[in-house]
């Protein structure tokens, strides 16, 4: 991997000290692959806002980079320019600009209702300060009207300020260069930086996908799900499965790699370490 491909890794935010002092065990394992950044995940309609904003402070406080999601459903304008504020103080940079989903039950949609509105509001008070990522589907977003719909969406978002995208995660790689290639023809070309989910628990992840619209194979989803309970066999195959995908990714010129951690480095560094990616 060449120097100038950046590796992320995504965390969600612990919810208790012993949960906080595991993650900071992750997040050291992981450090050593040098990443550009971690991310922490921020719940629909800011539940998990002090979460957030803890974890992150404990990463930078560690000496690394951090980027919190910030989700704007459900918002308004001054709460959001509050917590860009306190992000300001305390030193962030960088933003993962999301819309996010109203949580079950929640019916106001507050003043944004998506998340190009976010990021123009972002640039609006803020300027230049954040580098601003935005979410990118390449297998569409499971709510989008059509496809052709949705990469129209994807584009005003990103012209209305955000510097590069993470996409969802994906296993069939013709889904990104599509969908890279589609972006490129419509005129827009910031980096857009391929989500892997490791694989290492398959009904966890088949439930998961159905919801965020990822699709699982069926050859994959047939083999793993008949390994069973055997999580050995299945962390096997999906550290292959996922190694050969990002080999490839990279291969065809991707510009980084996000990993979905789920909070745990073990697979993420098997993943890396088969890519030859070290201390860069
Ligand atoms: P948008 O870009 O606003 O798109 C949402 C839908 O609306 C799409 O179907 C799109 O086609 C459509 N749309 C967009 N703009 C318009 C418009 N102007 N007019 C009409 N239709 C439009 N969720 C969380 O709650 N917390 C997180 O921390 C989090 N992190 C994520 C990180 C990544 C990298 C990704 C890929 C997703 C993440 N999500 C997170 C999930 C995300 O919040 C959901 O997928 C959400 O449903 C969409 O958010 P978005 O920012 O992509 O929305």
């Amino acid at each position: 991997m060449k120097p100038q491909q950046p590796i992320s890794f995504e965390f969600f935010p612990t919810k208790t000290a012993e949960g906080a002092e595991k993650l900071a065990l992750v997040r050291d394992k992981l450090s050593v692959l040098n990443p550009l950044y971690f991310s922490v995940t921020y719940g629909a309609g800011g539940s998990t806002q002090e979460g957030t904003i803890n974890t992150v402070k404990s990463i930078m406080e560690a000496g690394y980079s951090a980027a919190p999601h910030l989700s704007c459903i459900g918002s308004t304008r001054d709460s959001i320019k509050e917590i860009l504020q306190l992000f300001i103080s305390l030193g962030i940079d960088r933003i993962v600009a999301l819309r996010g989903d109203l949580p079950s039950g929640h019916r106001d949609v507050g003043e944004f209702r998506y998340a190009n509105e976010l990021v123009e509001f972002i640039r609006a008070e803020t300027g230049d300060h954040f580098h601003i990522e935005a979410a990118a589907y390449p297998e569409v977003h499971p709510q989008a009207k059509n496809a052709q719909l949705d990469l129209e969406n994807f584009i005003r978002k990103m012209d209305a300020g955000a510097d590069s995208a993470i996409t969802q995660y994906f296993f069939n790689i013709d889904s990104y260069l599509y969908f890279i290639d589609s972006c490129k023809k419509a005129g827009l070309d910031k980096p857009i930086v391929p989500g892997i989910m490791p694989i290492t628990n398959y009904s966890r992840l088949a439930g998961f996908s159905d919801m965020c619209g990822a699709e699982i194979p069926r050859w994959l989803a047939k083999r793993l799900a008949g390994y069973g309970d055997d999580i050995d066999s299945i962390k096997a195959l999906g550290l292959e499965v996922i190694s050969t995908l990002c080999e490839k990714l990279l291969a065809e010129g991707a510009p980084g790699l996000h990993f979905y951690t789920l909070n745990q480095s073990k697979t993420t560094l098997d993943i890396c370490h088969n890519l030859g990616i070290r201390n860069h």
